[in-house]
């Protein structure tokens, strides 16, 4: 991940080693470069635009800085807009005053939802939380199943409708919002502290998936709604984290498969065009792929 944009952006910056002053031409041509690596990377084009002017204009108007050159506080800038775009500040899960702290996943099939709540359930766990799993992804044949597999190699417990009845029954005859219901009441009378309601993903953005999910989330108000995307879908990841924010008000966006080639777009789009923050990062199928998002450090990544 973002290697191709990494090169691409030393490569404008080393144009600007041993410069004495940037005139208004040099940061402009500067600024081009960074637009073409961005857009290259799949980042959405208004969030291109917006970035680059921002740069632009601080880079005009940078006040004289003795410990730095020209090249250096052009650099200092975009890795300072990076973190902006990338959410600010790394931001942790809000823990309910009164326990369960309630987890709803949200996302398109295939994004790693199912995996992620299996990572996140043992990440959790380490942390000292008693986390309970809840399979109310009642559409995917076998995700229930997916679920209790990931819960066991967690060591968490999972919560699933009609346990030993086969999926194909689930599917067409379970109700997502009374097992995810019921999963939030199965935590708080056995007393775990957090609890990830799973839901179910189409391969697209549909009206019935996206009611289903507002109607999960009125359901069993949860103190965090995690927006799962995964990284490699490129300039699709606006609209379809604009419609999930319609859809159901996500509190934060997880990235996944941030361990394979994709160019990094969806990464630098997804939290500037909702203002949601990147709260985690998945980095691989084993549930040790995981880890908090921090935008300073993704940043660095980048201009590494
Ligand atoms: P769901 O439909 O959203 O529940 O998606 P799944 O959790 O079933 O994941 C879909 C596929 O992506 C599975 O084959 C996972 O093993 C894989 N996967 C999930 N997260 C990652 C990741 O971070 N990196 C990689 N390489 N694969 C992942």
């Amino acid at each position: 991940m973002f290697n191709s944009l990494s090169d691409r952006l030393t490569a404008t910056f080393k144009n600007l080693r041993g410069k004495g002053r940037l005139t208004e031409a040099d940061v402009d041509a500067t600024v081009r470069e960074i637009r073409r690596a961005l857009l290259d990377a799949d980042v959405a084009v208004p969030v291109v635009r917006e970035f680059t002017a921002k740069v632009r204009e601080r880079a005009l108007g940078a006040e004289v800085n003795a410990a730095l050159n020209p090249g250096q506080q052009i650099v200092k800038i975009v890795n300072e807009e990076l973190v902006v775009i990338l959410g600010g500040q790394t931001r942790r899960i809000r823990l309910a005053k009164n326990p369960p702290t309630v987890i709803m996943l949200a996302g398109l099939q295939g994004a790693g939802k199912t995996t992620l709540a299996g990572k996140l359930s043992k990440w959790l766990k380490g942390q000292g939380h008693s986390p309970l799993l809840v399979a109310a992804d009642l559409q995917r044949p076998n995700a229930v199943k997916q679920l209790q597999v990931n819960g066991e190699r967690a060591g968490v417990p999972v919560f699933a409708p009609h346990p030993g009845v086969s999926s194909e029954f689930e599917s067409a005859t379970g109700d997502p919002v009374a097992v995810a219901r019921a999963g939030v009441a199965e935590a708080r009378a056995k007393l775990h502290d957090v609890v990830i309601v799973d839901t179910a993903g189409r391969l697209g953005v549909d009206a019935e998936l996206m009611q289903q999910a507002a109607d999960i989330r009125a359901a069993i108000s949860p103190d965090e709604v995690l927006f799962v995307i995964d990284a490699m879908i490129g300039q699709d990841a606006v609209t379809t984290a604009r419609a999930f924010d319609e859809g159901v008000n996500f509190t934060g966006v997880v990235l996944t498969k941030l361990d394979g080639d994709a160019r990094g777009g969806a990464a630098l789009s997804v939290a500037s065009v909702t203002g949601k923050p990147v709260m985690f990062a998945s980095t691989g199928e084993g549930l040790e792929d995981f880890e908090l998002f921090h935008p300073d450090r993704m940043a660095g990544r980048i201009l590494d």
